[in-house]
């Protein structure tokens, strides 16, 4: 069965102390009333990720960070590689995040080496998708989101590709408080799983978890996790309040 995920993407938001004030919120939630069958995962700023290892439960939370280099190690000043990430007991990498595609350049050719690398290094990547408002509103998502797969993660290995977690996040949904409905996520979802089947087989398309971002909050949460194809959520905004946070990963 593939599992569902509730990530959180903290942003350019929190200093390490109130990040640790926020991590240990969420374990305390998540400790006492956190769905068993849902794992959690908060993606933090590179300088808060060994205080918030520290702080929760990492058999229940994993870490992640938002970002890696796309270099091993050497001479890139203001660089943090995977090892470096690996080495604080973060288990994630947010990859693809349309903010550093947007505000950062990141390219298909840069992202397939950061994918490499968590994958070497054994971090499981989070790997973000997802059209501009201009796509959606052309009806061309489809083929937009299924050529950045083509370009990333279809030239993957089956087996490098079993190990990651995709969270489409229609760009137009992204802090801007409105959401894809709930049938808008559904059929991207099922496209994009049919797109899997047909590049990896039905088996490896089952066993991916794809996550919705987008606005995703503790109200509308629940209908876009009804969904069968919606595996979880990656969450901006709503994840830096843990009162909010854990209604959302309670939300099945
Ligand atoms: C995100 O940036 O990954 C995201 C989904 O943000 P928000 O929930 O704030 O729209």
């Amino acid at each position: 069965m593939r599992k569902k995920i509730v990530a959180g993407n903290w942003k350019l938001n929190t200093t390490v102390p109130e990040g640790i004030e926020l991590a240990k919120a969420v374990n305390e939630l998540v400790a006492e009333q956190g769905a068993a069958d849902v794992d959690v995962v908060l993606g933090t700023p590179f300088t808060h990720l060994t205080s918030v290892v520290d702080a929760v439960d990492t058999e229940r939370i994993g870490v992640a960070s938002q970002n890696c280099a796309a270099e091993a190690k050497g001479a890139f000043t203001g660089e943090v590689s995977v090892d470096m990430v690996k080495s604080t007991g973060a288990k994630y990498v947010i990859l693809g995040h349309s903010e550093r595609r947007e505000y950062y350049g990141e390219t298909s050719e840069t992202l397939n080496k950061k994918l490499a690398l968590a994958l070497e290094a054994g971090l499981t990547p989070i790997y973000c998708c997802g059209e501009a408002l201009d796509i959606r509103e052309a009806g061309t998502q489809n083929g937009f989101v299924k050529q950045q797969f083509e370009e990333t993660i279809f030239t993957l290995s089956a087996e490098d590709f079993s190990k990651i977690v995709i969270a489409y996040e229609p760009i137009w949904a992204i802090g801007t408080g409105v959401t894809a409905s709930s049938g808008q996520a559904q059929e991207m979802h099922a496209f994009l799983r049919g797109a899997i089947a047909e590049k990896f087989g039905q088996e490896i398309a089952d066993e991916t978890s794809i996550l919705y971002g987008g606005s995703c909050n503790a109200k509308n949460a629940n209908e876009l996790f009804a969904n069968p194809d919606v595996d979880g959520g990656l969450i901006g905004g709503a994840s830096l309040k843990a009162g909010d946070f854990i209604q959302i990963i309670n939300a099945y």
